[in-house]
Parts: C-alpha cells; sequence; structure tokens
C-alpha cells in the first residue's frame, strides 16, 4: 500500500523504539523527566525561544497558545483556510471563548500588514478588542505553502505596532525552513510563540512543541494542565521525539518526491497539480470527469491511499515511509485508474 493521506502515518523507525525503551524518566508534572526536559530544551534552542512545552498534539499545542495569549471575549485573526480556525473543531470559541475573525489571505497565505490593520478591532464600550494574530507555515489548506520569512515579519511588526501577540502555527514550519534556506530561529524572529509537530515529516511517532518566552511558556504550561495535557513519563514518547529533531534536513527529500509527484501528475492526460513548495500535492480532477472522492476511492481500491480536499480536488502528502520507487509506482496506479475513467 501507498499511503500520500498525510506525513502523519508513518511507523517509528528501530531507532525511535530503541530510543523509547532506553529513556530515562520521571514525572513531567513535577518537571522530572529529563528527557522531556532535553526534548524542550532542544526544540526551544531549535526555534530560536528561550523555553518549550512538549504536548500530545499540534492541535493542543496551537490551542494552548491561543487560550495563554488571549483573554475571555477577544477576537483572533487569521486565514479563512487556517488550520486553527478550519480544522481544529471550532476550539478557538469552544476553549478560548475567543471570536475568530478571518481574511482571506489568498496565495500569499499570511495577511499583508493593510489586512491586520483593516482586521484589527480595538476595544471599547462595544467591541471585544483583538487578542491575538494566527499565522500558518507551511499553510497546509492552501498547499504546503512555504511562506517567506519577509510576509511573517511584516504580518507580525503590523500586530504588534497594535499591541497585539502573534502565534505561528508551524505544524510544518521546518519544511518551510528547509524549502526557503531560512534559519528556523529566523523564521520565528518577530512571533511571541510557535507550535510545531514532531509526528508530521520528523517522524515521530507523536508530540508537538509549543515555544515561547519563559514567561509565556510558564503560563502555557498551567493551560496544559488545564487541557489535560500534563502527562507523567513522558520521556516515553519524548525519546523518538528527540530522534526526529535529527530528521530535519531529510525533509528535502520528501519535497523532492513531492516535486516528483506533482511532475508526474501533470504528465497524466486530465490531471494537473501545481508545483509543490514542500511535501504536499494538490491535484485537480476536473479535466478528467473524476471528483476528488471519485478520484480517491478508485485510487484505494489499487492500494493508493490520499484524501479529497475539494470538489475536484486531491491533497496528496510525500513523508518517510514513501521513496522514489513508491512515488512511481504511485503514479501508474493513479494513471491507470484515470485511463478508465
Ligand atoms: C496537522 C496540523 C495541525 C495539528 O496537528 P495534530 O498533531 O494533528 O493535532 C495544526 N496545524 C497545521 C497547519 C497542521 O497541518
Amino acid at each position: 500500500m501507498i499511503d500520500f493521506r498525510s506525513d502523519t502515518v508513518t511507523r517509528p523507525s528501530d531507532e525511535m523504539r530503541d530510543a523509547a525503551r532506553d529513556a530515562a524518566v520521571g514525572d513531567d508534572v513535577y518537571a522530572d523527566d529529563p528527557t522531556v526536559n532535553e526534548l524542550e530544551a532542544r526544540a526551544a534552542d531549535l526555534a530560536g525561544f528561550e523555553d518549550a512545552l512538549y504536548v500530545p498534539s499540534g492541535t493542543m499545542g496551537n490551542q494552548i497558545a491561543i487560550r495563554t495569549h488571549t483573554d475571555r471575549g477577544q477576537e483572533l485573526l487569521c486565514d479563512e483556510q487556517a488550520h486553527v480556525y478550519k480544522w481544529e473543531l471550532g476550539g478557538i470559541p469552544q476553549l478560548s471563548q475567543v471570536q475568530p475573525r478571518i481574511l482571506d489571505c489568498g496565495d500569499r497565505c499570511v495577511p499583508t500588514p493593510e489586512q491586520v490593520r483593516e482586521g484589527y478591532v480595538e476595544e471599547d464600550l462595544h467591541r471585544p478588542g483583538t487578542g491575538l494574530l494566527c499565522l500558518e507555515n507551511t499553510h497546509n489548506s492552501r498547499g504546503g505553502v512555504a511562506v517567506p520569512k519577509a510576509d511573517i515579519d511584516e504580518a507580525a511588526a503590523a500586530a504588534h505596532e497594535l499591541d497585539v501577540p502573534v502565534h505561528l502555527d508551524g505544524a510544518r514550519f521546518l519544511n518551510a525552513c528547509v524549502a526557503l534556506d531560512t534559519d528556523p530561529a529566523a523564521m520565528t524572529e518577530h512571533v511571541d510563540s510557535v507550535m510545531f509537530c514532531l509526528s508530521k515529516g520528523l517522524g515521530a511517532p507523536v508530540g508537538s512543541v509549543l515555544a515561547g518566552s519563559e514567561e509565556f511558556i510558564e503560563r502555557a504550561r498551567r493551560t496544559r494542565k488545564l487541557f489535560g495535557g500534563a502527562m507523567r513519563q513522558a520521556g516515553m514518547i519524548a525519546a523518538p521525539g528527540l530522534r526526529a529533531l535529527e530528521n530535519v534536513d531529510r525533509l528535502a527529500e520528501d519535497h523532492a518526491n513531492a516535486a516528483r509527484l506533482a511532475a508526474g501528475l501533470n504528465d497524466i492526460e486530465g490531471l494537473s497539480a501545481p508545483e509543490p513548495d514542500t511535501n504536499i500535492v494538490m491535484v485537480d480532477s476536473e479535466a478528467a470527469g473524476l471528483t476528488g472522492e471519485e478520484l480517491s476511492a478508485a485510487c484505494k481500491e489499487r492500494d493508493v491511499k490520499f484524501h479529497a480536499f475539494g470538489e475536484y480536488t486531491c491533497r496528496l502528502c510525500t513523508h518517510l515511509d514513501v521513496d522514489e520507487g513508491d512515488v512511481a509506482e504511485g503514479l501508474d496506479r493513479i494513471e491507470s485508474v484515470v485511463a478508465e475513467a
């Protein structure tokens, strides 16, 4: 089976399993787990922040950040295609009692300074005030777009001029850094916090990290407890996470495989796929007369899995567990499905 559904489907390597078994552990609620402490320190360093917090999932990391940055009743600015808004079960109002104000950021994926200023709401007797700007890099729903540091910096500067803090949903921000050849600490230079996933392209079985200032992480630690995400001998899962941090540079292989995949899809009559920035390929199947659902269902019959992402769009992801040969084999099978349609 060739699984392009997501870069979350990878199985932990033997090294990661060994690391889990051999991990030094303690009770992390007492900050006694040396492996978690090491992971948090290394992740903070990599992301260019004073401190970091290990969390069970990217969703929890984002929602902890939102809750920690905002006050009840405020507004949050984000793109209408943002993961925090679209794919986290309405967590913004449910968990933080914050109202999202959505912007159409288009291909740019992050708001222009003008959009930030226009979306900003000043607190008064009738208006709640803007408490946070959320950015996303790479931008998942817009096709794994790697947003350049300059665009992140500009949006963050506009927010800071209005005294609004900035959180970066960087589930795949290391993919962006590798694709753009930008140092991760530089990418986050002007944001106040970043969340990134160890469990996606980096290949850990579980876990994400939220990084920020010491003061922010201290408060976020309480929010994590509130959300039920404080864990005990979490070194068992943090140890593979430490191993995952060694996989940053190899994300370039996933990007090369995604480029091959997109080029091959373009060569199939009826399909078109824009050149991907990173490891996410969006393919349009309208000219083949197949909806996204039809294409993905037919390919699943041939043991090639991926998701429909819109009426005539599917999303394919490359990752540690698909190599160049799988891409070629996957393309052959997709081609035969389209030819028979
Ligand atoms: C995957 C993803 C998340 C959530 O991560 P989980 O670990 O699946 O909860 C958040 N933001 C973006 C952009 C993502 O792609």
